[in-house]
């Protein structure tokens, strides 16, 4: 449920700083509203922080709020159906829709309206860096065999391989997923208070025990602050992966903002603490021996002859390329 919104002049200005970057065309003829209603305000120009890409790790197929609440704005303001939040943890394989975190929002590739308006939401989510997409919590978004996700933003939509029907390459549904605290509601477009410590689902090696987040931070005042003028996208301070921990699957790292200016960068890619012989480009493309370990990323970034180097953590640990029951 949206929580009660007090609309300021400011947090107009940002909604249509927003709209202005998404370059809006003529409004829908279905669409109940130009543009969802003004995310609450900010103390500050730092925005909500994530973990990247974190995969179904537990059983628990419950619409979480944050999925309810998303879907219900996405329907509310450019029309659609639901396809579902919910699937059962025994269906297909891997899928944030087993932990009640992934929405399937019902719209068609071969209905030019409804084309229109999920090209309106999609760039209303993914502007500005993927403002609105950090402040709701979204992980990634798939359309028309095309994949954008928040920890991947410079390569943009990507085009996906065909996995054959329309259901499969998403021509029939928008599929979003969010992180954990997008799902329980807790991101600043929701509360006005940016995430500055992730949730975490991981507890223990090999995710068999179901362990599900514990919201730490509580229920906290609303501040009534002003929005800044521009925003400013969270400081990337560790490395990033881009890609799913799977094996045969190309991994890349994503050196973050911490990397000063002109410097020189190099990798040395590690399992469970350790260097991975030979792994010391940008790219590694995971083995089978690294199923059940923790494949991360040490970036070294030298400028001026002084190096500084960083790690990648709380990546997910790598899966079998088919999912044993
Ligand atoms: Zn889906």
């Amino acid at each position: 449920m949206l929580r009660p919104h007090h609309p300021s002049r400011m947090t107009v200005r940002l909604a249509v700083a927003i709209l202005a970057a998404a370059v809006l065309v003529v409004p829908g003829p279905v669409a109940t509203a130009k543009s969802p209603s003004g995310p609450r305000a900010l103390a500050s120009a730092t925005i909500d922080t994530h973990l990247g890409y974190m995969p179904q790790s537990t059983c628990s197929p419950s619409a979480k709020p944050g999925a309810k609440a998303l879907l219900k704005l996405l329907i509310k303001t450019w029309g659609g159906r639901s396809s579902g939040i919910s699937r059962g943890c025994g269906v297909g394989t891997r899928s944030e829709h087993k932990e009640g975190r992934a929405l399937d929002w019902r719209m068609s590739v071969k209905k030019k309206s409804e084309r229109k308006r999920v090209d309106k939401a999609l760039a209303w989510i993914t502007a500005n860096n993927g403002e609105v997409a950090l402040r709701l919590g979204i992980m990634y978004v798939i359309w028309n065999q095309r994949i954008w996700s928040v920890y991947y933003p410079e390569l943009g939509w990507r085009k996906m391989p065909s996995r054959g029907s329309a259901t499969a390459n998403h021509k029939n549904h928008v599929h979003i997923s969010l992180s954990w605290d997008g799902a329980y509601q807790q991101t600043s477009w929701w509360t006005g208070v940016p995430v500055a410590s992730p949730l975490n689902s991981r507890c223990g090696k090999g995710g068999a025990r179901a362990c599900l987040p514990v919201i730490g931070r509580g229920p906290s005042p609303v501040p009534r602050a002003e929005v800044p003028a521009s925003f400013t996208p969270a400081p990337w301070i560790v490395p990033g992966i881009g890609g799913s921990p799977q094996v045969g699957r190309e991994q890349r790292a994503v050196p973050g903002t911490w990397v000063p200016d002109g410097a020189e960068l190099t990798y040395q890619w590690t399992s469970d603490g350790k260097p991975i012989e030979g792994a010391t480009a940008a790219t590694y493309v995971i083995g089978p021996d690294q199923v059940g370990r923790e494949v991360e990323v040490r970036v070294t970034a030298t400028v001026d002859g002084v190096a500084t180097t960083r790690s990648s953590r709380n990546t997910a640990d790598v899966y079998p390329t088919v999912i044993k029951r």
